[in-house]
């Protein structure tokens, strides 16, 4: 059975091109990771005795970009196939002097957050690392396809969990940061995003202490928390609290805490007030996100002065708090949603 390149580390191909030049590695390295070369006989550099023995060995699997949708704001929300038929999301957005490109880590997801389209699915399958780093590819040849720039910032922060998936993020992260591939981008311009498994926050500051991490917290108590995120029952906030201060000793990077404001849910005085009694412990800023309302969710938006309000409470007693504006508001912004809108095209996929 043939063998999937892109999956193939340096160390094995060193191995199996142990009868070739010390060069090859590096060439061949470079054809997959900078080139993205769809087929060996296009590696013109390699002889053709090896071009057509790595073709008998190995097969050469690509991300494709299925739809682009367009929002009025400039962002831009793209659904990729994979080699499987299978699909996931990833957003494009342009803002300021960053373009950031927010990439998935996993087909559907396991954690079923009460509020989120993707956690609906399940888990379908995990993605594969160059499943995840295609994305980026793809997102930043978008960026400069649209806009003229290259990609600025990386944020896992699509569908799925990455620290679920973790040794493919590891690759994929390794291949964005990678100076002999084709972004060479600096590990402080990438952000994970978790909903929050403390074990594996130890091992991300343990592994990645370069890379950002933020939480998903949405609500400031056990109580509430476990309401909208079944994760918490067993990875509460205290022992959260605890790996969050591990990768900040790490780290020395302040850690962000993302809170999704759901009308009359997580939005009291009081809940800032354990809002920012968390952030101050940490050391964490807070990016405040008012709920887009979904088609069979209950919960509501916040209005603006809501929101205001809320990061007011939280600014007088000393916490950064920014309110995130909602991009893409006017296409299938949430999290999933276009996926899902693809089901039937998925469900024949699967
Ligand atoms: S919010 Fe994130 S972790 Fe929660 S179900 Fe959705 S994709 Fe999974």
């Amino acid at each position: 059975m043939k063998q999937d390149a892109r999956l193939f580390t340096k160390e094995q191909w060193q191995q199996y091109l142990k009868q070739e030049p010390s060069y090859r590695v590096k060439q061949l390295w470079q054809w997959l990771w900078k080139h993205h070369a769809r087929d060996f006989q296009s590696m013109l550099n390699l002889p053709k005795t090896l071009r057509s023995q790595l073709e008998k060995d190995f097969l050469l699997a690509y991300v494709e970009r299925k739809e682009v949708q367009r929002s009025k704001d400039g962002t831009l929300k793209v659904l990729f196939l994979l080699p499987d038929g299978k699909l996931v999301e990833g957003v494009l957005i342009p803002h300021g002097k960053r373009m950031t490109a927010c990439v998935s880590s996993q087909v559907g997801c396991s954690l079923h957050c009460r509020f989120c389209a993707t956690g609906t699915m399940g888990l379908i399958r995990q993605l594969k690392s160059y499943e995840i780093y295609d994305q980026v590819v793809l997102l930043n040849a978008l960026a400069q396809e649209v806009y003229g720039r290259k990609l600025t910032n990386v944020v896992f922060m699509g569908m799925g969990e990455p620290l679920l998936n973790f040794s493919q993020v590891v690759r994929a992260i390794q291949h964005i940061t990678d100076s002999e591939g084709a972004l060479g981008m600096s590990p402080q311009r990438i952000v994970v995003s978790t909903a929050g498994i403390a074990k594996m926050i130890k091992r991300f500051a343990d592994v990645l202490p370069k890379v950002r991490l933020a939480l998903s917290l949405h609500a400031p108590d056990d109580e509430k928390r476990s309401k909208i995120m079944p994760i918490n029952q067993h990875n509460n906030l205290a022992a959260l609290i605890e790996a969050l201060q591990y990768y900040r000793e790490k780290s020395r990077h302040r850690i962000t805490l993302e809170y999704l404001v759901l009308r009359g849910f997580n939005d009291s005085k009081q809940d800032a007030q354990r809002l920012a009694q968390i952030a101050k412990r940490l050391w964490a800023k807070v990016n405040l996100l008012a709920y887009n309302e979904v088609e069979g969710f209950s919960w509501k938006r916040p209005s603006k002065a809501q929101m205001e309000r809320f990061a007011g409470y939280l600014r007088e007693r000393g916490v950064i708090a920014t309110i995130r504006e909602s991009r893409g508001r006017d296409i299938d912004a949430a999290c999933g949603q276009l996926a899902l809108r693809h089901a039937s095209f998925a469900q024949r996929a699967v």
